[in-house]
């Protein structure tokens, strides 16, 4: 049966419409949400050529929030890749780990684009970011080509021979700024921090996350960034008691 929904909501109104911009699979990638609940996608998308990924295929699922689009979109994929572990929320700066780097105006193929792009840098340690060989990536990408959703079927037949729409100037800037913001702590390239920087402030986004500083941020996505950050509480609780008591 088709579930209802609420067709006034800016969320269902929207997704409508994103189901049917994207309802012709590409040769790089497909979405559709699944056909009883509009707020969870199945998405399939290729490796990216000349990577460790390529002639790869894999699928993963897109969680909506009800807040969508003004909340991100969360990123599952659940075909073994070698580049994140599968049945877990994907870091990346667009998806719902980093909240304040999302805009309205990006949607779910910008998300898959950025994806994408953002498989073969490199995962420095980054939650849920696996660090496989590029042998054993490659030995992934040749398995992943039978694999088979339990609600999709057969993955290799959901992308099509059509060409992608070819990215807007605002998709570019994204995907640069998602592939700069990511896990890669290493850049050197200040200028464009500075931008980007500027970019995060102007977002009408909770005061909140712009005062986090830049360390903090990356520090959240990484494992050993959270256990930093529970010994920075732990010991500022322990000097905040120490005087509460000696006074
Ligand atoms: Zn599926």
């Amino acid at each position: 049966m088709e579930p209802q929904y609420n067709n006034k909501s800016t969320a269902v109104k929207r997704l409508m419409r994103e189901a049917q911009e994207l309802s012709e699979p590409t040769d790089e990638y497909s979405a559709h949400p699944l056909e009883d609940n509009l707020f969870e996608w199945h998405f399939t998308m290729r490796g990216p050529q000349s990577s460790e990924f390529e002639g790869g295929i894999y699928h993963g699922r897109i969680l909506l929030p009800t807040q969508y689009p003004m909340k991100p979109p969360n990123i599952i994929l659940l075909t073994p890749n070698g580049r994140w572990e599968i049945n877990k929320k994907i870091c990346l700066s667009i998806s719902s780990h980093h909240p304040e780097t999302w805009q309205p105006s990006w949607s779910i193929r910008t998300a898959l684009l950025a994806l994408i792009a953002f498989m073969p840098t490199s995962s420095r340690g980054s939650l849920g970011a696996l660090e496989y060989t590029p042998e054993e990536r490659l030995n992934l990408a040749k398995k992943s080509q039978n694999w088979i959703c339990d609600k999709c079927g057969q993955i290799s037949h959901l992308l099509a021979k059509n060409k992608a729409k070819p990215l807007t100037k605002e998709e570019s800037e994204l995907i640069n700024n998602v592939t700069f913001k990511g896990e890669d702590t290493e850049q050197v390239s200040k200028p464009s921090d500075q931008e980007n920087q500027e970019v995060e402030i102007n977002n009408e986004e909770p005061v909140f996350n712009n005062i986090l500083p830049d360390f903090f941020k990356d520090a959240l996505c990484s494992d050993i960034g959270m256990y930093l950050i529970y010994i920075i509480i732990a010991l500022i609780s322990i000097l905040v008691a120490r005087r509460f008591y000696s006074a």
